[in-house]
């Protein structure tokens, strides 16, 4: 860790995910001639490249703005770099450094052919109108197309990319390159789109849970489950975990805390959902909704069985996490990328609390945009359900593999899980295997 650290220093979020994954494998590396040869995790520590640029666009006014714009290719060992773009004006080298080594992970988990990526700006889609943020995008692709194609990088959204700011990309795409085939996924339906990549990432989040959850012996229907964030990750999990028969007593955002004891209702979601699509708060909701909104507030002093943090990295932390321990919480499964600090993490696991770290339980994003990919290849779109149930087979095997790994040569009852460790060591085991098959690259 001492040369990765001089390596990226200053670079804190970086630095925090390296460790994570170097605390889990470490031991595998070293117990393996080849790999310790060949310097799987220190080469696995450095994205192939990080590209910066320089966007600038014209506001309505017509007058010239500028922002930063970055592109991580973390790895293609196992295919294309694939990954999301964020704009947002927390944006840092060191932030997207850390959700493209996150990528590889994960992507790696899927047994897709995916390599690792991420990218965007510091840009802040809110308060722009629409002509201003495709003037952004447009001017975004111009730089970025010169790097990304079906077979190299594939791009999709994140934080502040949606549906919308896909299509601006997409297109601005198509005119440089004159190719129609997508080179991003997240596409509205009528220009290439997957069914249900929308709500991907939300529904394979509780897929994961329902399988954590059938592994104690367990079901979903009556637990109580808290959520933070309100934005795609967090309102489809809430959906799936309605749909299912949980009670969901939280959402959050920015600003504050949605808080439902008694359990969030379809209409209460769908108003949320209304507001959210439209830019407008939440926080002052009317009677008939049913929910508080409390500011400055956050989802885990609520009582629950289930903690999903969907909103974004570090934000739940030590004191957070010993909240939910004495909320009676069992289970947490990330729906954002590394929203626990890694205090939080050891006070899970000290506790027992089985904890899904999001490169696992967060997949179901990059899942169904690989199978969009594979729609656009071919030419053909599944219904909904092939994609729902392809998303909850793939979901289900990720399970199964982080618990055969978690658990391989200790004693611990099968209801003993340690997911963070099953986690890093799956994806690495693949990954250090491309590595040596590699050779020198
Ligand atoms: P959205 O932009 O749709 O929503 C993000 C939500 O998080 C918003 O409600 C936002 O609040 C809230 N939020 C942001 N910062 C904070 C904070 N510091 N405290 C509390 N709430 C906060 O993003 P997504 O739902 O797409 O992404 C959420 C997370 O999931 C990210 O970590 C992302 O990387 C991860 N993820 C997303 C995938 C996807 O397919 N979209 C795939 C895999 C992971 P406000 O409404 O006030 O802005």
């Amino acid at each position: 860790m001492s040369e990765i650290a001089a390596w990226h220093a200053g670079e804190e979020e970086y630095l925090q995910a390296v460790e994570e994954v170097v605390r889990a494998v470490i031991t595998v590396e070293k117990a393996d001639a080849q790999y310790t040869a060949a310097r799987v995790l220190r080469r696995l520590a450095e994205p192939d490249r990080v590209i910066a640029f320089r966007v600038e666009w014209a506001d309505d006014k017509g007058e010239i703005r500028l922002n930063r714009g970055w592109r991580v290719q973390h790895s293609n060992l196992m295919g294309p770099y694939k990954g999301g773009l964020r704009f947002h004006p927390s944006v840092t080298r060191s932030i997207l450094k850390f959700l493209a080594f996150e990528q590889t992970f994960k992507n790696s988990l899927t047994d897709l052919p995916l390599g690792g990526g991420k990218g965007g700006s510091d840009f802040d889609p809110s308060g722009h109108s629409d002509a201003e943020i495709m003037r952004f995008c447009q001017a975004f692709m111009g730089e970025l197309v010169r790097y990304i194609g079906p077979s190299r990088d594939v791009p999709a959204g994140d934080i502040g990319v949606g549906t919308r700011e896909i299509g601006y990309l997409a297109a601005a795409y198509k005119r440089a390159t004159g190719e129609a085939e997508g080179a991003i996924t997240g596409k509205a339906l009528c220009i290439g789109g997957s069914e249900l990549r929308v709500e991907a990432t939300g529904y394979g989040l509780v897929y994961f849970v329902c399988a954590m959850l059938a592994r104690a012996g367990e079901e979903i229907e009556g637990k109580r489950v808290a959520i933070s964030g309100k934005g795609n990750v967090a309102r489809h999990a809430a959906r799936k975990a309605m749909q299912l028969g949980a009670t969901v007593v939280s959402l959050s955002d920015s600003s504050g805390l949605i808080a439902a004891e008694d359990g969030l209702s379809v209409e209460a979601l769908d108003w949320i959902t209304a507001r959210a699509d439209a830019g407008q708060s939440v926080d002052t909701p009317p009677k008939r909704v049913g929910f508080e909104y409390l500011p400055g507030k956050k989802p885990w002093q609520i009582e629950c069985d289930i903690a999903l943090p969907c909103a974004t990295q570090n934000e739940l932390d030590a004191d957070d996490a010993r909240a939910l321990v004495e909320g009676g919480c069992r289970f947490v499964a990330e729906g954002a990328n590394m929203p626990l600090t890694n205090k939080a993490a050891a006070v899970l696991l000290k506790a027992g609390v089985l904890h899904a770290p999001g490169k696992a339980s967060n997949a179901g994003g990059v899942v169904v945009s690989a199978l969009e990919m594979r729609q656009n290849a071919a030419f053909r779109s599944m219904p909904a359900e092939e994609v729902d149930g392809l998303l909850r087979d793939i979901m289900v095997g990720i399970h199964r593999l982080i618990c055969e790994e978690a658990n391989r040569g200790t004693a611990k009852s099968t209801a003993e899980v340690d997911y963070v460790r099953g986690a890093n060591i799956a994806a690495y085991r693949r990954l250090a295997r491309a590595v040596v098959d590699h050779g020198l690259i």
